[in-house]
């Protein structure tokens, strides 16, 4: 097994900066970046205000939040990633964007470093057979909000190694998480259930089933979900639905994957939902108001 000490993050989106956080909460050395250097000076401020909220919780002390906020390093070219033993990836959901992610970081990376992906449906075997390292790749998938949520879902490609997946178990559990192992199939197991479910709650809207606001009524207090699913689908980010449920409906051949005509529109109109203040409910004022 590999002694996991630093972690490189690449991607600091909700995800990334979410991942950032845990891992610095968990003692590890954390390089964060992203392509944005805005993203990563924002993540930053989240994981302040979010490690502040703990402290206000009494969850941590103010001791543990200035510690996991000093191993927290802003780094500003994936060449600053060298010293990782982990390297995390959570950006964008496009396969063309992981694959030029893996390529630009692998050349400075040590070689017995270990690479992960955060990726919610793109297969593992086919990321990491683009690496120098498939034996030393694997899926690390994180749950939105990372702090809260309980799951890390753990992925091997055909080619990933058992030592690569004992250490990556060992670290996610370390950051107190409980893994559940899914097969390297279109969206694993979490979203394979998940997003199908929420595209259909988009059908329900686009058909006038329902409103948004009965859908979601519906569904909470239906089925007893924390969150009703337009909400939910605001809260992943509406281009991220749509990406997985293009994973779905190419990696299966199945037309019962077919995204959503009404969830391609919200997304062609830079409707992505809460990260970029409008989706299926418009957040830009006091309370989020339905869209339609
Ligand atoms: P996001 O849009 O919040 O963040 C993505 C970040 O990636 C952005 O800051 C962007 O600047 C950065 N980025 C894009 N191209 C880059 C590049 N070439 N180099 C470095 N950074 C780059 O997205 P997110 O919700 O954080 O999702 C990130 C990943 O995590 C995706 O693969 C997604 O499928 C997965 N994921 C998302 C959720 C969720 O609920 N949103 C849950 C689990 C996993």
């Amino acid at each position: 097994m590999t002694t996991i000490r630093t972690v490189g993050i690449i991607g600091a989106g909700q995800m990334g900066a979410g991942i950032a956080q845990v891992c610095a909460q968990g003692g590890y050395e954390v390089a964060l970046y992203d392509a944005s250097a805005d993203a990563v000076k924002a993540a930053v401020g989240r994981i302040e205000k979010g490690l502040a909220r703990l402290v206000e919780k009494e969850a941590i002390t103010t001791e543990q939040a200035t510690d996991a906020l000093k191993k927290l390093m802003p780094a500003a070219s994936v060449s600053e990633l060298k010293d990782c033993d982990l390297v995390i990836e959570a950006a964008t959901e496009k396969e063309e964007v992981k694959n030029a992610i893996f390529k630009s970081v692998c050349e400075h990376l040590k070689p017995e470093a270990l690479l992960a992906s955060n990726t919610s449906s793109i297969s593992i075997t086919r990321l990491a057979a683009a690496t120098d390292r498939p034996g030393k790749f694997i899926g690390l998938h994180f749950m939105n909000p990372v702090p809260i949520m309980k799951l890390v879902e753990i992925i091997r490609g055909i080619a990933t190694d058992a030592a690569t997946y004992e250490t990556a178990v060992a670290f996610a559990q370390s950051l107190g998480k409980i893994t559940a192992n899914s097969e390297d199939f279109p969206a694993f197991i979490v979203n394979r259930i998940l997003i199908p479910m929420i595209n259909e709650a988009i059908y329900t809207l686009y058909e006038g089933v329902g409103t948004v606001e009965a859908i979601d009524t519906g569904m909470k207090l239906g089925t007893n979900h924390p969150m009703g699913p337009l909400e939910l689908a605001d809260f992943i980010g509406l281009d991220t639905v749509l990406a997985i449920m293009n994973v779905l409906y190419e990696g299966l051949s199945d037309s019962k994957y077919r995204p959503c005509p009404l969830l391609v529109k919200y997304v062609e109109a830079g409707w992505y939902g809460r990260k970029t203040g409008r989706g299926f409910y418009d957040y830009r004022g006091e309370k989020p108001v339905p869209t339609r």
